[in-house]
C-alpha cells in the first residue's frame, strides 16, 4: 500500500485539490508555453511522479483522467481498463486477476458518488491511452493540449460523449431479453 493512499478516502477533497492545480497550471502556461513545453516537462516530471505515486500509484501513463475514473487511477488495474470494470470481477467486488485485490473500478465508483464536481464523469467515454506519451507529464500534456490529440495514424472512431442515464435506461429492457 502506498503511504498516501488514505488520502484517495476523501475524494472530495482531493477534487478540489485538483481543481486548484489545474488553476495553477493554467495561470502558468504563458510562462510554461514561452519556456518550452518539452523543457519544462524533464523539470516539473519528477515532482508529479513523486506526489502522485504516493497518493494514486501513479504508472505516468501521460494522460491523467483521476477525475473522470473517482481519483483512482486505472493503470493500476491489471488490465489497464479505462472504461469500467472487465466481467471478471469477483462476487466480493475483487480482481479476478489478483484476487486479494479490490477491483479498481468498484472503488472508483464508489469514490465517484462522493465527488459533486467530477462524480458524473465517471459516465464519460475514454479513448484508448496513447501508449506514446507514457513517461510524460500528464500536468504538461494537458496544457500543451497533447492529451487530447489523436497520434499520428490514429482514426477519430467515435468522438468522446457522455452517455446519459436515460440511455441506460433505455438499454435495460434489451440486455434483460438477452439474459433471458
Ligand atoms: S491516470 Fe495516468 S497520469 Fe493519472 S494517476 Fe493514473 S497513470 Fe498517473
Amino acid at each position: 500500500m502506498n503511504p498516501g493512499s488514505w488520502l484517495q478516502n476523501y475524494p472530495h477533497f482531493l477534487e478540489i485539490l485538483y481543481l486548484a492545480t489545474g488553476r495553477l497550471l493554467s495561470f502558468f502556461d504563458p510562462l510554461v508555453s514561452r519556456l518550452g513545453y518539452d523543457r519544462v516537462d524533464r523539470w516539473l516530471r519528477p515532482a508529479e511522479e513523486l506526489s502522485k505515486r504516493v497518493i494514486f500509484d501513479c504508472r505516468m501513463c501521460g494522460q491523467c483522467v483521476l477525475h473522470s475514473t473517482g481519483m483512482t487511477c486505472p493503470m493500476t488495474c491489471p488490465k489497464n481498463l479505462r472504461n469500467g470494470p472487465c466481467g471478471g470481477v469477483r462476487t466480493n467486488g475483487h480482481c479476478e486477476v489478483i484476487p486479494e485485490m479490490k477491483c479498481i473500478w468498484v472503488m472508483a465508483f464508489e469514490r465517484s458518488k462522493q465527488m459533486p464536481a467530477f462524480g458524473s464523469e465517471m459516465m464519460d467515454l475514454q479513448p484508448p491511452v496513447n501508449r506514446q506519451l507514457e513517461g510524460s507529464s500528464a500536468w504538461i500534456n494537458m496544457l500543451a493540449d497533447k492529451d487530447s490529440q489523436l497520434p499520428a495514424g490514429w482514426e477519430e472512431a467515435s468522438p468522446r460523449r457522455f452517455i446519459k442515464i436515460e440511455e441506460i435506461e433505455a438499454w435495460k429492457p434489451s440486455l434483460s431479453q438477452t439474459a433471458a
